[in-house]
């Protein structure tokens, strides 16, 4: 046990005060024993990953943090002799299992490469990027809720997963202790060179990079490989020596609204149409550049152009149609530039996607909240949108 862990060493935004009390588990049962010590001791507690979601206040967190390092991964045939299953324990760093599936040929996570954070973690809001999303190789989990006795296994569908949230991030208290996933053995089916054929790449910048369609297979390495120098290039991977990474990612989702309020937006806007009731379809958190976003609507354009008929009337507009519009759009065309810090503070856009916040060394929690704030109000009082924020805030507010 720790007393007074300064949390800002324990997240990637690198702010936020100490922990009153610190417990870390190495072992599945440490796990499950020291939260259920924490619980019936009472007060307030928090689950630590990777910390790359997490803005945490200066003053830091009263009760205690359970920061989770379990490790292991068990893997066994699937029920389709196609499938592999892994069960994952909740401490194991995120990209080290993609590494892993991929260098076996496994398929299902290669576009989620270069994620930061943990197993455990990443159901939480159901992690996405580059046309994949984690619900669709995820099969349950093992939790312990909150003053529970022994964790249960949840399936997925109980999860309620969706973009960017789950039960997990909207209030159900617990931990999750291991992670069951299905994915595609892929090793048999080879290219001419020998490399093992992916999921069909589904996201336009992504088959821009490859060289080829959307809806080409190609070698998992090659797709990993891709998806981490994009990922790069926007500062999307961790880096110790680039403050452009010192972030939670994306700081705030693609806000969904009402087709009525989407039409209330600038028709160049980016939008994509999402199925009512239906979870909404991936939108990776690096779909900002003109030119992939072009010829993501330019696919849409079938399906749109009866609506681009009738673009101003509002007559036929149906408030059960929901749209997606990019938040990234919506920061830049409120007159917020990449780069750009409220006078005086060490937080500021990063310098190479407007939607990722950043410390630029020496940030407070508050500075960051500052200029999250001033992002909102901006986009809010240009286009009647209130962004929500990504990352999970403790111990402060917007
Ligand atoms: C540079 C960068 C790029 C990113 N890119 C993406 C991206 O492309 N797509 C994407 O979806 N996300 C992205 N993220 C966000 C982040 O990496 C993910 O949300 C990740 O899953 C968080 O994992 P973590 O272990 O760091 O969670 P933490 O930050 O430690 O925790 C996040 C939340 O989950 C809870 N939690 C953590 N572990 C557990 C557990 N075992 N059981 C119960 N609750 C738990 C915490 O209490 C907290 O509420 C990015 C972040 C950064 C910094």
């Amino acid at each position: 046990m720790t007393e007074a862990a300064p949390l800002a060493e324990l997240t990637t935004l690198r702010v936020g005060g100490p922990a009153a009390r610190m417990v870390t588990a190495t072992t599945e049962d440490e796990l499950v024993a020291l939260a259920r010590e924490t619980w019936e001791a009472g007060g307030p507690w928090l689950a630590l990953g990777g910390g790359s979601n997490l803005l945490v206040g200066d003053e830091g967190v009263p009760g205690t943090v359970i920061r989770i390092a379990t490790t292991g991964i068990a893997t066994r045939a699937g029920d389709d002799p196609h499938t592999v299953r892994l069960r994952v324990q909740a401490g194991e760093r995120w990209d080290d299992l993609v590494a892993y599936a991929v260098s076996r040929g496994w398929s299902g996570i290669e576009a989620l490469s270069g994620i930061p954070g943990s197993v455990g973690a990443a159901p939480v809001q159901n992690i996405g990027a580059y046309g994949q999303e984690l619900d669709a190789v995820l099969v349950a989990i093992d939790f312990l809720a909150e003053d529970a006795d022994a964790p249960r296994r949840m399936t997925a569908d109980e999860l309620e997963l969706a973009y960017r949230t789950s039960v997990l991030k909207q209030g159900l208290r617990g931990i999750v202790v291991a992670v069951e996933l299905e994915l595609h053995d892929t090793s048999p089916e080879r290219d001419v060179l020998g490399g093992a054929l992916g999921r069909p790449i589904a996201y336009p910048q992504l088959a821009n990079a490859l060289g080829v369609q959307l809806g080409d297979r190609v070698p998992v390495e090659q797709a990993r490989a891709a998806v981490l120098a994009l990922r790069a290039s926007k500062g999307m991977v961790l880096d110790p020596d680039d403050p452009d990474t010192w972030s939670a990612g994306s700081f705030f989702t693609n806000p969904i609204v009402s087709e009525h309020v989407a039409r209330t937006i600038p028709s160049d806007a980016p939008r994509w149409y999402v199925e009512p009731e239906a979870p909404p379809e991936v939108v990776p958190l690096t779909a900002l550049d003109a030119s992939p976003l072009e010829q993501f609507l330019a696919h849409q354009a079938e399906a749109e152009a009866s609506d681009a008929a009738s673009e101003t009337e509002t007559a036929g507009v149906d408030d059960d149609v929901h749209v997606k519009l990019s938040a990234a759009w919506l920061i830049e065309h409120s007159g917020i530039h990449r780069g750009f810090a409220l006078p005086g503070s060490r937080a500021a856009v990063s310098s190479k996607h407007t939607l990722a916040l950043t410390n630029r060394g020496g940030a407070s929690a508050e500075q960051l909240v500052q200029l999250a704030r001033f992002v909102r109000s901006r986009v809010q009082s240009e286009f009647g949108i209130v962004l929500e924020p990504e990352p999970v805030l403790v111990g402060t507010e917007l």
